[in-house]
């Protein structure tokens, strides 16, 4: 029998983002461990995080890794991305919703378009604490390379402090992922700096356990003799075995079942609640009812809606975004929660939107999706991020 999973210390969400190459995977392996050593995780190699085992596995694009492990006050659950890509996409649609980020910059190089395009990304989609890993600093120990990295810190603080991160309380430590995980003590010591940096620096976020449930679904998967199964990070709300749940956003409606069974990374739990990695065993459910995008919420308590009216910051050409003006009839694609749904703008008396503008405007989607005032979501075409928002009011 699996061991069940026991609730002792506060669970977080975190993540590591940065340039590609700066050391995201290395570290993360480190991390893994430096603690296995401690004895509170177990050590997951660079190639089985960066191969994303998932997604082989499950056959579903994910291009998440997420791996868990324990410092001496804190559960994490820390997920890794491979690609600039899935940056843009699970970070602005909520898949990979963390408490805090750990930006890793290597010394060697400085600040790169990455790092400043995950910064600005951050701050977009609510990560209100960043704590700074200066990787490779084994390749700039002495003389005139450290008087360097000494300027790639204070350039990492500039363009966190641009950001409203306040980049001159944020902790910068300077680490070596590769020689930490060669076992080399100096560095192993740098990554335990590393962990209590985020463990004081990332506060417990407040977590809304007795609100309603809801969980956008980011996985399906079928076990077999058991049934469907979905993964998801919950956003609200706590849910136990036995309870009753509807999902939402199907075109065919809701679709009720019981929750038999609640797992976080292969441990089965008592009960789930806001901010834990889960995957829910739904009685009945056809494999083929539910998808990701879809809110797995409890009975009643959201209404899918089609229009809605939203406050859009288009951004500008420098940040990635259109470098010509959106007008009404506009037809991108809009990623809400894990949803990914095609919606049409209505600018009603502002006839043009600038990149670089923030503007109120109307959005009709192409189909019902659970959405609430205070939702965030982003918006997208051809691949690229050209807008970020948050509803305002749901209309009918
Ligand atoms: P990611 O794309 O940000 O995930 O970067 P990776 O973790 O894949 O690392 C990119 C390259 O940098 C690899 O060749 C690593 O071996 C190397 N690297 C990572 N961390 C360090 C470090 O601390 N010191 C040095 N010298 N090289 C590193
Ligand atoms: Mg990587």
């Amino acid at each position: 029998p699996k061991t069940a999973y026991v609730r002792t210390k506060p669970h977080l969400n975190i993540g590591t983002m940065g340039h590609v190459d700066h050391g995201k995977t290395t570290l993360t392996a480190a991390i893994t461990k430096v603690l296995s050593e401690r004895g509170t995780g177990a050590f997951v190699p660079f190639d089985r995080i960066d191969r994303a085992p998932e997604e082989a596995q499950r056959g579903i694009t994910i291009n998440i890794a997420h791996v868990e492990y324990e410092t001496s006050t804190r559960h994490y659950a820390h997920v890794d991305m491979p690609g600039h890509a899935d940056y843009v996409k699970n970070m602005v649609t909520g898949a990979a919703q963390v408490d805090g980020a750990i930006l890793v910059v290597s010394a060697l190089d400085g600040i790169m378009p990455q790092t400043a395009e995950h910064v600005l990304l951050a701050r977009q989609v609510g990560v209100d604490h960043i704590v700074v890993a200066l990787n490779k600093a084994d390749a700039v120990d002495d003389g005139e390379d450290a008087v360097l990295t000494d300027l790639v810190e204070l350039e990492v603080r500039d363009l966190l402090s641009e950001h409203g991160y306040g980049g001159d309380s944020v902790p910068v430590v300077r680490v070596s992922g590769l020689r930490a995980l060669e076992g080399d003590p100096r560095w192993t010591a740098a990554i335990e700096a590393l962990l209590d940096a985020v463990d004081t620096y990332v506060p417990i976020p407040e977590r809304y356990t007795d609100a309603p449930f809801l969980m956008p679904v980011e996985n399906v998967l079928t076990i077999t003799g058991r049934g469907t199964v979905v993964t998801g990070a919950v956003e609200r709300g706590t849910i136990r075995v036995g309870d009753r749940v509807e999902v939402l956003g199907a075109d065919g409606g809701p679709q009720t079942s019981t929750v038999t069974g609640v797992e976080t990374f292969g441990k089965p739990m008592e009960s789930a609640e806001a901010g834990d990695n889960v995957a829910l065993l739904l009685r009945g459910m056809p494999r083929d009812a539910v998808r990701r995008g879809h809110v797995v919420a409890a009975p009643d308590s959201v209404t899918p809606t089609r229009r809605f009216t939203a406050q859009v910051y288009v951004l500008s050409a420098r940040e990635g975004g259109r470098t010509t003006p959106v007008t009404t009839g506009y037809r991108p694609q809009f990623y809400i929660r894990t949803a990914d749904v095609v919606g049409d703008i209505d600018l009603g008396e502002t006839a043009v939107a600038r990149p670089g503008d923030t503007l109120t405007l109307t959005v009709e989607l192409g189909r019902e999706v659970p959405l609430e005032p205070g939702l965030g979501f982003a918006i997208r075409e051809g691949g690229r991020t050209v807008g970020a928002g948050t509803v305002t009011s749901l209309l009918t």
